[in-house]
């Protein structure tokens, strides 16, 4: 069954792919089939094996030779991998199949991050709908849970945006990162929310002190906390109960 999970999770990545390409540049997801972005080749069956063409083509379109984005096979093993390990967690579930379908929001959410310092609405709102229906179909929390978790993930974002804007005059937080962080709290509810929070705060500030300390970022460089978010998030779905557990064993205990 790994097996068939890590397939299905390939060809996910491969559509992934697809979403990250095409829905910045306002273009269907759906239709027409790809194409190389260079020559306009239409690809075939085989060009299109996710991870094996990579590898068969040595990272190059087989029609014009220009490099294919190291983001494709990227994209594939990381959807597979975190679909397995999800899977490895709660079996073939509705909660897999509902964590699994955030799993790739958040994927697509973070390499759009990357390349174009934004998130689109729509994801948000994709993100927002499937917790929707997550809950009338009984799935993960409740509405409640959902409503403070709203709450907890965009509030403290919220202020320091507020608070960078004002104390030193530069937009420390964008718009896109609250309402995510919004969309988040309603899928997880507000503890695993708390914990991603936490998370995307710890990781996202030493991977900013690595970048500026290695000089691959400057103090002037934007750094987006997209990817930062849905990293601390997909760890908190997985290991945020164990976490929580051993947090307040150790100092509440
Ligand atoms: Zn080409």
């Amino acid at each position: 069954m790994d097996f068939v999970v890590i397939m299905f999770g390939l060809v996910i990545g491969s559509f992934l792919n697809v979403c990250i390409y095409r829905i910045p540049r306002g273009e269907s997801v759906a239709f027409p089939g790809s194409r190389c972005p260079y020559c306009g080749a239409r690809l075939k069956g085989v060009d299109l094996i996710p991870l094996i063409s990579f590898f068969l083509l040595k990272g190059r379109c087989r029609y014009c030779g220009q490099p294919i984005s190291w983001r494709y096979p990227v994209v594939e093993m990381l959807s597979a991998c975190l679909i397995w390990l999800l899977y490895r967690y709660y079996g073939i579930t509705f909660t897999w199949a509902y964590y699994a379908l955030m799993v790739c929001i958040l994927i697509v959410v973070s390499f759009i991050d990357l390349s174009y310092q934004e998130i689109p609405n729509g994801l948000v709102l994709a993100l927002m709908a499937a917790g929707l229906a997550a809950k009338a179909a009984g799935i993960g929390i409740g509405f409640v849970d959902g409503l403070y978790g709203m709450l907890v993930g965009g509030a403290p974002l919220a202020l320091i945006a507020v608070i960078s804007v004002l104390a030193l005059r530069r937009e420390g937080m964008g718009g896109g990162d609250i309402k995510l962080m919004v969309a988040i709290g309603w899928c997880l509810g507000w503890r695993l929310t708390a914990v991603a929070l936490v998370l995307s705060v710890y990781i996202g500030g030493m991977v900013s002190l690595m970048l500026l300390g290695l000089k691959v970022k400057s103090r002037e460089d934007y750094i987006p906390y997209g990817p930062f978010i849905a990293l601390s998030t997909v760890i908190s779905m997985i290991w945020g109960e164990s976490m929580l557990y051993w947090y307040v064993n150790t100092f509440w205990g």
